[in-house]
């Protein structure tokens, strides 16, 4: 039984003080929200303080991105033992806006996963089709190529970590419904989500594939979040906008612990 999982991407939103008034305000809404995970991903300039802001709740942390080496002469970058320094237990890798503007391929997803692993971080890693591939039919042709390459050369034995959990999460986020008010329906997002357990079981073993959480991203709000999570394949949800209000946010969180 794998547990619903929410994470809340912040994107490039919030200074570090409106990004601990929105910590401080979801740890007070969220406290008693109990059989769900919630995990936010604020900028990299607030995660100390938010970091801070979250201890001792049931709030966990995660950065948007990472670099793919330790440390060295990579002016700007990010590297996981930074993050892991943080206190982070999560990191989002491949997400569409990355692979769009910043032209993250798959080889270089790959490469922030295996860096994420080594560091003992567990990857949140972003799949998704455009809207002109999804109408010429190369949805599952995209996904399928997207998970291959990024999982490419990783192990069963990295995934697990000593509590039985596994240290990868992959986010179903086609890239026309990313903060266009435009959602899959939850049985197209179940379909892929499906489609995606299959070929997880194809590249690890049945312990590993079926503990590993499928969520799905794309305009996920309180009025359309019970419906998505009640669907089998569905494990809960990466949401961008939505996220940055408590309210939304937490009900969100809630319509998941319901499930
Ligand atoms: C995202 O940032 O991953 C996302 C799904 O954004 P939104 O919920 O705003 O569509």
């Amino acid at each position: 039984m794998r547990k619903p999982l929410i994470v809340g991407n912040w994107k490039m939103n919030n200074s570090t003080a409106e990004s601990v008034d929105l910590a401080e305000k979801l740890k007070k809404t969220v406290k008693d929200m109990a059989g769900v995970e919630v995990v936010v991903a604020p900028p990299f300039t607030a995660l100390g303080s938010v970091r801070d802001a979250i201890k001792g709740s049931n709030i966990k942390l995660s950065a948007q991105n990472v670099f793919w080496e330790d440390k060295g002469a990579y002016t700007g970058e990010v590297s996981p033992l930074m993050i892991r320094d943080l206190d982070c237990e999560y990191v989002i890798i491949g997400h569409s806006e990355r692979r769009e503007y910043f032209k993250e391929s798959d080889e270089i997803v790959n490469k922030k996963i295996k860096a994420a692993l080594r560091n003992k971080l567990k990857a949140i890693v972003c799949v998704g089709e455009s809207l002109k591939e999804r109408e010429e039919d190369k949805t599952m042709q995209v996904i399928e190529s997207q998970i291959r390459k990024g999982l490419e050369g990783i192990l069963n034995s990295e995934l697990r970590t000593t509590n039985h959990e596994v240290r990868l999460v992959i986010a179903y986020e086609p890239v026309w419904a990313i903060g266009t008010g435009r959602n899959a329906t939850p049985s197209q997002a179940n379909e892929v989500h499906a489609y995606i357990r299959k070929l997880l079981s194809q590249i690890f073993n049945e312990d590993i594939a079926s503990n590993i959480k499928i969520l799905y991203g794309g305009s996920v709000k309180p009025s359309n979040s019970a419906e998505l999570m009640s669907e089998k394949e569905i494990d809960g949800a990466l949401v961008g906008g939505a996220s940055l209000d408590t309210d939304s946010f937490a009900q969100i969180v809630r319509s998941a612990c319901m499930v």
